[in-house]
């Protein structure tokens, strides 16, 4: 294909700009972007999942004057850009924790840009998208089992629902002292108790002034589990004596997918005065089969809980989901409203959480319809869909586990608990593991990422997408042997 000019004019605007040249071909256009997603989607299994470093990365271009019009930005993009992207979405792209797109969430995520809504007030004259948002609220509520006394809404990603939980929990912890800091600012250290919190957890502290150094540790339990102990946690609560602090506590950790004992912290909170969060961000998804859900027992007592929609529900990227106790509204409220802004409307409403707007409620303020494609998911697979998904993932795992434990130069350095496996070379130095995942990333088959578990250099593999299957185990056996042989 020849190369596009950018500068050069182009004859059938005639009279007109790109921009409206592209209005009078909405079909066309979106008859090829319709192609150009199948043929991504329809050969999925040829897309290599690592980008290929023999590929000369694409040259940027300028601004061109007058726009090249949709229909040309789409080709320039096939030639320059999509040979370069990988198949995360895929189901051999088992690095960090990624999920992929069923087919009901990519309908919604396309038709949320369509309609691009603005969802703000549940009771809006402008847009009622709010109301939608509240409702898959809801429907995730009863897929994981949650009591109906939480509210919820979508942000960014876990990291933001972390961020709007723990915002909330330290408003809570102000009042406890008869402090507002919102409007005060902070001026004491907030105690925060946490053994396995995720980094993301820790960015919140920064960034919401606590300080991530200000964390207090609480000692992970002594056997192969990655948990905080609870003996030393009773004993951290007792020497605040009696101070309200916040608990930061995991339902899934990263590396081994661990969860803390949820039934002993409930105990706990009968005594204590403490704000409990839950980061689940995918972990909490074993609450959708009934052979897991005992992992999370007990969580539903928490003030908080973070889950991520674009891991395990398997929904594009921008989407996290915090549930905070309806009990708790107006520290989130207090937190995140609106002050000096009437053009925002009655703020007042938003005391009445059935008139809630979301835009007093989070961090943003102008937001995206974010929940339609979890909605549209979560309709069109129901309770039986998401059972199957995560049982899927944890089976593909095991296969993967046991696989593992047949090879004389592999290890498992933790037991595999749910969907996550984490091994290593059995005699690896640091430097051959990092050696032997770049070798095995670059064979485009499978991806992994790195880690260090317990002070020993470690690879992930982490299974939460819809679409991997048995097929894909072998392939990426297969490619794991290859690989070694050639170490
Ligand atoms: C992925 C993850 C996060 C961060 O989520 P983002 O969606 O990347 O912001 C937080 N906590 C846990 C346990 C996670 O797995």
């Amino acid at each position: 294909m020849g190369a596009i000019n950018i500068e050069e004019e182009r004859d059938d605007y005639n009279h007109n700009n790109a921009l409206n040249f592209d209005k009078q071909q909405w079909n066309g256009l979106l008859e090829q972007v319709k192609q150009a997603a199948l043929s991504y989607l329809l050969q999925m299994d040829k897309q290599p999942v690592c980008v290929d470093p023999a590929l000369p990365l694409p040259q940027k271009t300028g601004l061109s004057q007058k726009g090249l019009g949709t229909e040309n930005v789409l080709k320039l993009f096939k030639e320059t850009w999509t040979p370069h992207l990988v198949g995360s979405s895929g189901p051999r792209y088992v690095g960090f924790v990624t999920g992929g797109v069923t087919p009901a969430a990519l309908a919604g995520d396309w038709l949320t840009s369509v309609w691009d809504q603005n969802t703000q007030a549940v009771s809006g004259q402008g847009d009622v998208s709010a109301r939608l948002e509240m409702a898959t609220v809801d429907l995730l509520k009863e897929l994981l089992h949650l009591p109906e006394d939480f509210m919820g809404g979508f942000v960014t990603g876990a990291t933001m629902s972390n961020f709007t939980c723990l915002g909330t929990a330290r408003q809570w912890w102000g009042a406890q002292k008869g402090l507002n800091i919102a409007l005060d600012g902070l001026k004491e250290n907030i105690p925060v108790l946490s053994a396995t919190a995720h980094s993301s957890s820790i960015k919140c502290l920064s960034m919401l002034g606590i300080g991530s150094a200000n964390l207090t540790m609480v000692k992970m339990s002594e056997n192969d589990r990655e948990i905080m102990d609870m003996r030393d946690l009773s004993q951290k609560i007792i020497s605040l004596k009696g101070a309200p602090f916040i608990l930061i506590s995991s339902a899934g950790t990263v590396n081994t997918v661990d969860f803390d004992d949820f039934k002993a912290i409930g105990a706990l909170k009968k005594k204590f005065n403490f704000w409990w969060h839950v980061d689940g961000a995918f972990g909490g998804f074993a609450a959708c089969s009934s052979a897991y859900q005992h992992l999370v027992a007990g969580w539903e007592e928490a003030d908080s809980i973070t889950v991520d929609g674009h891991k395990w529900l398997n929904v594009p990227y921008d989407s996290g989901i915090f549930f905070i106790r309806k009990k708790h509204h107006l520290s989130a409220y207090n937190t995140f409203r609106n002050s000096n802004a009437p053009y925002l409307g009655e703020i007042d409403n938003d005391t009445l959480l059935d008139k809630m707007n979301y835009l007093n409620f989070l961090p943003e303020n102008s937001r995206r319809f974010r929940a339609l494609p979890a909605w549209f998911s979560l309709m069109s697979y129901g309770k039986e869909g998401y059972r199957q998904i995560v049982e899927n993932s944890v089976e593909r795992a095991r296969e993967l586990s046991d696989w593992i434990e047949t090879q004389p130069m592999l290890r498992l350095v933790a037991p595999t608990r749910l969907n996550n496996i984490c091994f290593t070379l059995k005699d690896g130095a640091p430097l051959a593991v990092d050696r032997f995942l770049y070798k095995l990333n670059s064979e485009g088959d499978v991806f992994m990422s790195p880690t260090v578990y317990k002070g020993k250099k470690a690879i992930r593999a982490s299974f939460v997408n819809w679409q991997t299957s048995r097929a894909d185990i072998r392939r990426i056996e297969k490619v794991i042997a290859r690989t070694l042989d050639q170490l």
